[in-house]
């Protein structure tokens, strides 16, 4: 990793001149999610220099600009006036404002508003610019030990129960590792859910990140419930949880697929031996057929 020294600022603040803020730009801002110490300073710098901040909740971003002392006028941008509100900032960009997108905690767009505008933006050949910083999830995920090499971010599962247990049943195959938000309001029984469903699979749950009552836990899923029954305390607050991938189906051992599709071919016709292959090692049959045919016709390089 380099860092770039042409657009980082070396000093010890970080002021808005400093932050080179160019006009028609959206820059979309990471917040903190519990910890103030987590507003980055070159995010404080964009926020005090843009002309308009456009944010979830105009009182919670309020505190927290307050908090650092940037007064820069708010504009509301949510999920139920984005579109409304959308055309308007993207002339305001096109007319050479330089506006920054937050959101109630964490980074825009992250299970929070922000896709419409950013997506008009773009649409409008408007420059977007990301001031990142914290996210639950990458936070979550960078602490659990869990395989993060490859990971799947589902956001909220459904409220209602049916439609949650029918969604975690389509998603307990995914070989990756899974990231889930939930709330202190069903928790308990999505925990039942992971339960109910995944038996002994890993899950890591992590609640109250970088605040006061933060705590995480790796647990197979079938303690869950059980875990949180243990104190009424571990039931409060805003929750990741972590799920680790379905191990992956590997082919037979010591299996290569020519070989077993030659063996197959000896006895049975291409489409068969395909079938037979594809069960056999999870791969996909149209492949299979293709490689099948080019073996029985005696191609060399099959
Ligand atoms: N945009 C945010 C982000 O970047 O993480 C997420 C916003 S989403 C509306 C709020 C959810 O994020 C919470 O219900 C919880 O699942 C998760 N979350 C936010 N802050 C958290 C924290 N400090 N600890 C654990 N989970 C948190």
């Amino acid at each position: 990793m380099q860092y770039d020294t042409q657009t980082s600022d070396t000093g010890a603040a970080v002021t808005a001149e400093s932050a080179r803020l160019e006009p028609h730009t959206l820059y979309v801002v990471a917040t903190p999610i519990g910890n103030l110490g987590d507003l980055s300073p070159r995010a404080q710098a964009v926020l005090a220099g843009v002309d308009r901040i456009c944010a979830e909740d105009t009182r919670t971003s309020g505190a927290l600009l307050a908090h650092f002392g940037i007064r820069r006028p708010l504009v509301a941008l949510h999920e139920h006036n984005e579109s409304a509100v959308c055309e308007r900032l993207v002339r305001e960009l096109q007319d050479g404002a330089a506006l920054a997108l937050v959101s109630d905690a964490g980074t825009p767009l992250v299970s929070d508003p922000g896709f419409v505008l950013v997506r008009a933006a773009r649409a409008a050949g408007l420059p977007v610019v990301a001031v990142p910083g914290p996210c639950a999830a990458i936070a979550a995920l960078s602490i659990s030990g869990l395989p993060s090499d490859r990971f799947v971010f589902e956001g909220f599962l459904p409220a209602k129960s049916a439609a949650r247990r029918s969604r975690l049943r389509a998603l307990a195959h995914e070989t990756r590792t899974l990231i889930l938000y939930e709330s202190s309001h069903r928790i308990a029984d999505t925990a039942q859910d992971l339960a109910d469903l995944l038996g002994p699979r890993e899950v890591c749950l992590a609640r109250e990140l970088t605040k006061l009552h933060e705590q995480s836990v790796v647990l197979p899923a079938c303690d869950l419930p059980g875990w949180l029954r243990e104190d009424a305390n571990r039931e409060r607050g805003e929750f990741v949880l972590l799920i680790a991938g379905a191990a992956v189906e590997e082919p037979a051992a010591g299996l290569d697929t020519v070989q077993l599709l030659r063996l197959l071919l000896r006895e049975l016709p291409v489409s068969a031996a395909a079938r037979i292959a594809a069960e056999i090692t999870g791969l996909r049959k149209k492949e299979l057929y293709e490689r099948a045919l080019q073996l029985s016709q005696g191609d060399p390089d099959a």
